[in-house]
């Protein structure tokens, strides 16, 4: 089975945990640089990226990681997650970075001033099956993407909020909360095209 690194340095870590091991992947905490060793792909859970940020790179991690998304580790961001891996933040803290991944460009906090948390009953049409309960918590928004992005849902209102790009994935809400799996299966059949090994 797969082996699967779940950035480990604040958030809602465990929720993914459950969610990749109920779909029979192997998981390891990833904190530093040698913890990315072995692993077949990479979740980035929800929190604070802000704060994500400042301990992968004191930690020494956010230079790997950062070079292994770009080498095309699979990788899925779930909110925060979903922050670190745009190439082009908005309203970030000041000198706040990301790892990058996704061309796109994501405003932190978007729905902050109206309403601060929310679910909706989200159609991705490219999962099939019915309707993804999406929790949204400060979460935020994609608001431009690249030529070579693909964007698997959207809201009512149009606003881009799950995206691919290659190998990487990104929601801006929390499937893993709700007991939602086909974002986290999408993401194991990306780790699985991308280790060939795997299949010996
Ligand atoms: N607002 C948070 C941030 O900026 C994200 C919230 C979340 O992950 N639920 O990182």
């Amino acid at each position: 089975s797969p082996r699967i690194g779940v950035l480990a340095l604040q958030g809602d870590v465990r929720e993914h945990v459950r969610t990749l091991r109920s779909l029979g992947a192997d998981t390891a905490s990833v904190r530093r640089a040698e913890d990315l060793a072995g692993v077949d792909g990479v979740v980035l859970p929800g929190g604070e990226s802000s704060v994500i940020d400042k301990l992968a790179r004191s930690f020494g991690l956010a230079e790997p990681l950062t070079e292994s998304i770009r080498a095309g580790l699979p990788v899925y961001g779930t909110c925060a997650g979903l922050i670190l891996l745009a190439d082009r933040l908005e309203d970030g803290i000041v000198g706040q970075r990301t790892f990058g991944g996704i061309d796109a460009t994501v405003r932190r906090n978007a729905f902050g001033g109206q309403v601060e948390s929310f679910e909706t009953a989200l159609s991705v049409p490219s999962l099939g099956g019915p309707p993804v309960e999406a929790t949204f918590i400060r979460a935020p928004l994609v608001v431009e993407t690249g030529p070579d992005v693909e964007v698997l849902a959207t809201l009512d209102d149009g606003g881009v909020v799950a995206v691919r790009h290659g190998n990487a994935i990104g929601t801006a809400f929390h499937p893993e909360v709700t007991g939602e799996r086909r974002f986290h299966e999408l993401f194991l059949a990306i780790v699985d095209a991308a280790s060939p090994s795997e299949k010996a």
